[in-house]
């Protein structure tokens, strides 16, 4: 038996799309509308977020943080929580650049509309520059390498507020001073009137019905209703279950046949984790993790340096090979500076979002060989940025040896080589999930318009990642919160349309 409740505007999924979705449309609660985010994670006790790496990966993570793509060569860290992948990322703040905006070329999609929507979110979520005194070695060391190196080397903004420097930001901030939509717009939603449903996992849409299932978890805050099954009737629904989630969530609902781009043109900023080893400890735990970027290679090879602090396990994981060298390099991580590499994949048609018979999603993932030059490359760059900065001894995952040490410094290139770069040996991770519902001009090339909507489905909106017709090139949630404010803003624009539509069919069925 299922519970059937009646809403005017439902969303679906509340990260960087939903939570921003979310706000710009609470306004409407005070005209009478019943809005509602439905997101299938818990929302976590502030006691829960501990800090503990495994712990904290189970109750933030899908797949705690490892599912893989079919092929088995990357994993996809997405959060399955009140908040999404805001809860989990960094916060790192940057605007799409022009150039970006004129490769996507999605007609009706105009870059400066973008940014200034953007931007408003950078007010709204306390993004700004971290003070310099608060900066730790990891990070002084990346922009000391780049400058010896004559790398262009610029300073993250950021969005925190009263940040104890704790380093967790992938673990869920537990100072709070993370500033996602956890914490700025879901709030602010709420307070005027947009209920939270969370462990409300939405299994189909049909129509203007959707189809949802309740189940609490053993931890977090149980969900606002009952467990159980539900149908939830709405004027206008908005996907917002990032890029994996959303062309999964409308396949279960059938719409694969009338929209042959959905799931497909999947981008993930594919991801290495690098590491050197200092001769003495550094500060590199303590102090927010990600203070600079390097985009000296952004054009000419297609990869983004930035600085990173990533946990044990996940270190561990990163690095190739086992044994001695690899227990050396752990036993002491104090000593450890890191870089991440991120890779700007080309959109390939066939690297693609599908279901499988139970409706779970499946991506489907082939490296492009700009994709993998892009990472041999980016090795060696950052092997010369550590050396630069005074590091004893790098790995690189496609280097001929463990360790490659500073008097080796003069054939870096030697030594790390396209021929070691070995898929499926190489751990290779995104958290950078992008495409899937494409923006576009029709069916046959997209999934939906410039304005989020789900090309021939009145009502049918998609704001998140997924909009992304190819990767974002820098890291970002600002461009999804500046394109789900036009997605919001659409939904305004429509909705006394749908609701006389939606009046008229209950008068005839009446
Ligand atoms: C570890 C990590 C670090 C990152 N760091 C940065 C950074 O520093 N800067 C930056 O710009 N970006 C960063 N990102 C990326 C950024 O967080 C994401 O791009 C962004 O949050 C994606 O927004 P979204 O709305 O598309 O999806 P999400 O934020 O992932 O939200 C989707 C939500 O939908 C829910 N959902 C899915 N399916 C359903 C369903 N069927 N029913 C109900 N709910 C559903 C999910 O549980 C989730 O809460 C990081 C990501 C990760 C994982
Ligand atoms: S470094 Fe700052 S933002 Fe990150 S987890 Fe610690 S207190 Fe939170």
């Amino acid at each position: 038996m299922k519970t059937r409740k009646d809403y005017d505007i439902i969303i679906i999924g509340s990260g960087a799309g939903g939570g921003t979705v979310a706000k710009e449309l609470s306004s409407m609660c005070a005209d009478g509308l019943r809005i509602a985010v439905l997101e299938q994670g818990p929302r976590l006790r502030e006691d829960e977020y501990t800090g503990r790496e495994s712990e904290m990966a189970q109750k933030l993570y899908v797949d705690n943080g490892g599912m893989m793509t079919s092929d088995g060569t990357m994993t996809l860290a997405m959060g399955r929580l009140l908040g999404g992948s805001t809860v989990v990322y960094t916060g790192t703040s940057i605007l799409l650049p022009e150039h970006v905006a004129e490769r996507w070329a999605v007609p009706g999609l105009d870059w400066a509309d973008l940014v200034g929507r953007s931007k408003k979110y950078m007010g709204e979520n306390n993004v700004h520059l971290q003070e310099p005194e608060k900066i730790n070695d990891n990070n002084r060391l990346f922009h000391e390498g780049c400058q010896e190196l004559g790398y262009a080397c610029e300073q993250f903004p950021i969005n925190v507020k009263g940040c104890k420097g704790s380093g967790l930001c992938n673990l869920g901030c537990p100072n709070a001073a993370k500033q996602g939509t956890l914490r700025v717009q879901l709030p602010a939603a709420a307070a005027n009137g947009v209920e939270l449903i969370t462990n409300c996992r939405v299994e189909r849409i049909d129509g203007k019905t959707l189809h949802a299932r309740i189940e609490n978890r053993d931890f977090g805050e149980p969900s606002a209703w009952a467990p159980g099954d539900y149908t939830i009737t709405a004027k206008a629904i908005v996907v917002s279950s990032g890029s994996v989630g959303s062309p999964a969530l409308l396949f279960r609902s059938g719409f694969g046949d009338r929209l042959p781009m959905l799931g497909r043109y999947f981008t993930a900023h594919p991801a290495l984790i690098l590491v050197g080893q200092h001769a003495g400890p550094i500060t590199n735990y303590q102090g927010h993790p990600k203070s600079y970027f390097c985009d000296e290679y952004m054009e000419s090879e297609r990869y983004l340096l930035e600085t990173c602090m990533y946990f044990p396990f996940v270190t561990a994981k990163s690095l190739s090979g086992f044994g001695p060298e690899h227990s050396a390099l752990m036993a002491d991580m104090r000593r450890l500076q890191m870089i991440l590499v991120l890779a700007m994949d080309p959109a390939e048609k066939d690297n693609r979002i599908e279901v499988d018979n139970d409706g779970n999603p499946v991506v489907h993932y082939a490296f492009h060989d700009t994709t993998i030059n892009a990472l041999v490359h980016s090795q060696r760059t950052s092997t010369r940025i550590f050396f630069a900065a005074g590091a004893e001894r790098v790995h690189a995952p496609s280097a001929d040896r463990f360790f490659i040490e500073a008097h080796e410094a003069n054939r870096i290139d030697d030594i790390i080589t396209r021929d070691n770069f070995k898929l499926g040996k190489i751990s290779i991770a995104s958290a950078h999930l992008m495409g899937g519902c494409r923006m576009g001009g029709d069916t046959a090339k997209s999934v939906t318009d410039a304005w989020g909507r789900v090309h021939g489905e009145p009502g049918l909106y998609v704001a998140d990642a997924s909009l992304f017709p190819q990767c974002s090139e820098v890291n970002p949630y600002l461009t999804i919160m500046g394109l789900a404010d036009r997605v919001a803003q659409q939904v305004r624009e429509d909705y006394a349309e749908l609701a006389a539509v939606a009046n008229t069919a209950q008068e005839s069925a009446a």
